[in-house]
């Protein structure tokens, strides 16, 4: 399988200087709030963490670091670590899948028991969970992390067995289905034809990566000399691309502007694979569109066991849109259950399905319940920080940062969040890995 990775030439000091400013980004969000006590916490508590993925890993290390005494338990089945914002990278042909593979065992802390199950239940009013082996486990403190689930089935039609096969692609599955979608992009690219691309509705993780894959494949066409032969519609389920109004504005008008048509109000309901036709929902009622590729992206929710306990949101936009776990937006501490906690995909929180949202959240949680264990209350808040250097085409990017205000929060003042740029790019495809494997560490 080609590559078509045009590498950047660097010096050593710029190198070094972005390298020392990278570990900042993820971080401004926190403000002041620093999660390492000077001395580890005295318990015997225990505390059990669901998930073992970015945040998972992030909190065992940060827990395990600041208490002493307390009987850690993380919960997770899953051995190997995909590092996801690599994905939308191996779809689009700059990086291998080999390259965003690690296992877990590399960065869970030794004084944690890894019980290596999934939770089938949560009964919060008796602070036990059971796991699908029927593994009783009681806590003091629930720390929940557990991602959220990507819903092939909301699309008729649709499975995770079909990517890279019939011209459907989708990075949000494993890095083999993210090297199937690059596959099926490059035979895509010699046929030419309608290259169909979606978004689901909702809260979905890095909501960035359906646009960087439009954008990433229109440059690819372009630098193949196929781009004549492509015609390129881009459906979004609302009236924007982004939420964040001024990135949202410029792709408004940068989209047009790569001769990629924009639909609104569009969702993916059913896809007919043979065919090659999806049905989406409009204002008007069904509409079908013929392809040649589609890039699917489904709706996303919280994982089952976790969406249907009483720990999720029992009424609102979160309920209705996933029913994401119910914390306080800034605590990160349950609304019902004060000895519950929550970070990463899983919450039902206004913005921040993001690694960056992770590394900007977890300090939060850790030190909140450091101070409860300490018998005072929470004092860490988390602002909404969400980061993502969305890329516009193969060595240029613009990052993008924001809170729940939806106002920039540039960690670089030397950067102009609304200009692509080859800083940005730099940062994702040699930087960030390292950030956050620091970050499962929880040294960032
Ligand atoms: C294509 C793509 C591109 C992205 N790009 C970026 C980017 O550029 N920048 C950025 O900051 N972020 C990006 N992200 C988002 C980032 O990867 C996620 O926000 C982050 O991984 C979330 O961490 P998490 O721990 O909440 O979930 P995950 O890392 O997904 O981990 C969840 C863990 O919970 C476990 N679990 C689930 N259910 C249970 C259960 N019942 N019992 C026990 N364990 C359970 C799972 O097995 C899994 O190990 C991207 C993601 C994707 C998919």
């Amino acid at each position: 399988m080609a590559k078509h990775n045009k590498r950047i030439k660097m010096d050593r000091r710029t190198f070094l200087q972005l390298l020392a400013g990278t570990s900042a980004v993820g971080l401004s969000g926190i403000g002041s709030i620093t999660a390492v006590q000077a001395k580890p916490v005295t318990t015997n508590a225990r505390i059990v963490i669901v998930g073992a993925g970015a945040a998972g890993v992030s909190l065992a290390n940060r827990v395990a670091r600041e208490t002493e005494g307390a009987q850690i338990t993380v919960i997770d089945r899953t051995t190997r670590h995909v590092y996801q914002p690599g994905l939308t990278l191996v779809a689009t042909g700059t990086w291998q899948a080999s390259k965003v593979i690690d296992i877990n065992s590399a960065y869970m802390p030794s004084k944690v028991n890894w019980l290596q199950e999934m939770v089938a239940e949560y009964h919060p009013s008796q602070n036990r969970v059971v796991t699908d082996q029927g593994t009783q486990v009681a806590y003091d403190y629930l720390l929940i992390a557990t991602g959220l689930h990507v819903d092939f089935d909301a699309i008729e039609g649709m499975s995770s067995e079909l990517i890279g096969q019939h011209g459907i692609g989708c990075v949000y599955d494993s890095p083999e289905h993210a090297e199937r979608t690059w596959s099926a992009l490059e035979s895509f690219s010699k046929t030419g034809g309608k290259a169909v691309y979606t978004r689901g509705a909702g809260g979905i993780k890095c909501a960035g990566a359906p646009l960087k894959v439009t954008m990433l494949s229109e440059h690819y066409f372009r630098r193949e000399n196929v781009r004549d032969n492509i015609e390129m519609v881009y459906n979004s389920p609302s009236a924007g691309l982004f939420s964040q109004p001024d990135i949202n504005m410029f792709l408004k008008e940068h989209f047009p502007e790569r001769g990629i048509q924009l639909n609104w109000h569009r969702r993916l309901v059913a896809i007919e694979p043979e065919r090659k036709v999806a049905t989406f929902t409009t204002p008007e009622g069904n509409e079908q569109q013929d392809y040649d590729f589609i890039h699917v992206v489904p709706p996303m929710r919280a994982p089952d066991s976790l969406g249907q306990s009483d720990l999720a949101w029992q009424e609102g936009n979160f309920a209705a849109d996933g029913n994401w776990l119910e914390v306080d937006r800034h605590t990160m501490r349950h609304r019902r259950y004060p000895n519950v906690f929550g970070a990463g995909d899983c919450v039902g929180t206004p913005i921040g399905k993001t690694a960056a949202s992770v590394k900007a959240q977890v300090p939060v949680v850790v030190r909140n319940l450091l101070r409860v264990l300490d018998g005072k209350h929470p004092d860490a808040t988390y602002n909404g920080y969400t980061s993502c250097p969305l890329v516009t085409e193969q060595g240029q990017a613009i990052l993008v940062e924001f809170d729940y205000d939806l106002n920039m929060v540039p960690s670089f003042g030397f950067i102009n969040p609304l200009k692509a740029g080859w800083v940005p790019w730099l940062m994702k495809d040699y930087m960030l890995q390292g950030a956050y494997n620091a970050m499962l560490r929880g040294r960032v």
